[in-house]
């Protein structure tokens, strides 16, 4: 893995610009530069397993209990939730879903609307044109291929309009409590990169890396737990790094605090 020159490491928030400089200077030189370099070009391997069961066990402790942040209470509402949150907060779609399940409580209901009738109730959440389709979509075939029941399985979930592999895999990990694959959104999309699990850039391949170097037992926690560390500190502009409990494992080109050595592919 080449190693980028590091860039001028700033001063975390809270912190006097005097200190923080000295204690990076302290922890770099704990390290000859030579032989981290040496390292970093020979025998440093990011998805080795002990590097992945050190991030997964720094996100366990982080991130413990982590849960999906949509509210809902069927699959079904889990389904309507995510696909509303394509390009959409989860606060946001969670100030929407009471009011449309209470109006719309089951598959049959949002079934009978055409899909401009369902657009005023959803178009806080933005791109309601295309959600709308979606859901009367999904509600359609989910009675007329699925007898109203939303299926636990990942090929009958991508058979109905405007799913895709993330919805389902959000519907089988939080729902059904099934690992058939990795979560990929923003967050996962982002950080993955950043902790160089994956150098795909397109989610299908980055899903496909990420089953491959993490334990099928955590593929469900390992979702919710990097989307919570990228609301709360890998942030997509400006990551608080001093703050991050992978910090002195993370090599990501733009980190905002280091105390390693930085690669040059670990790009966002
Ligand atoms: S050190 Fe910074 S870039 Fe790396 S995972 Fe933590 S917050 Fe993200």
């Amino acid at each position: 893995m080449p190693v980028a020159k590091r860039p001028a490491v700033k001063a975390p928030a809270g912190k006097t610009k005097s200190q923080p400089k000295a204690t990076v200077k302290a922890s770099i030189r704990t390290k000859p530069l030579a032989a981290k370099t040496k390292a970093a070009k020979g025998s440093y391997d990011p998805v080795a397993p002990e590097r992945v069961k050190d991030i997964l066990n720094r996100l366990d402790q982080r991130y413990p209990n982590v849960r999906c942040a949509l509210h809902h209470n069927s699959a079904w509402e889990l389904l309507v939730a995510t696909i509303l949150s394509a390009q959409c907060t989860d606060v946001r779609v969670n100030m929407v879903t009471p009011m449309l399940f209470q109006k719309y409580p089951t598959p049959q209901a949002f079934a009978a609307l055409k899909p401009e009738q369902l657009e005023p109730d959803i178009r806080s959440t933005g791109f309601f044109r295309n959600k709308s389709k979606s859901i009367v979509g999904a509600a359609k075939g989910v009675i007329e291929e699925f007898g109203g029941q939303v299926p636990d399985d990942m090929d009958k979930l991508l058979s109905l309009p405007g799913v895709a592999r993330k919805t389902a895999n959000v519907v089988l990990g939080s729902w059904f409590g099934k690992a058939v694959g990795v979560v990929v959104d923003t967050h996962v999309h982002r950080i993955s990169r950043r902790l160089e699990l994956t150098k795909a850039e397109d989610p299908k391949n980055i899903e496909q890396d990420l089953m491959k170097v993490i334990p099928q037992a955590k593929w469900i926690d390992f979702s919710h737990q990097i989307i919570h560390h990228g609301r709360a500190l890998c942030i997509a502009r400006r990551p608080k790094c001093a703050e991050c409990p992978l910090e002195n494992i993370c090599h990501a080109a733009d980190k905002t605090w280091s105390t390693v050595e930085i690669h040059k592919g670990a790009k966002p």
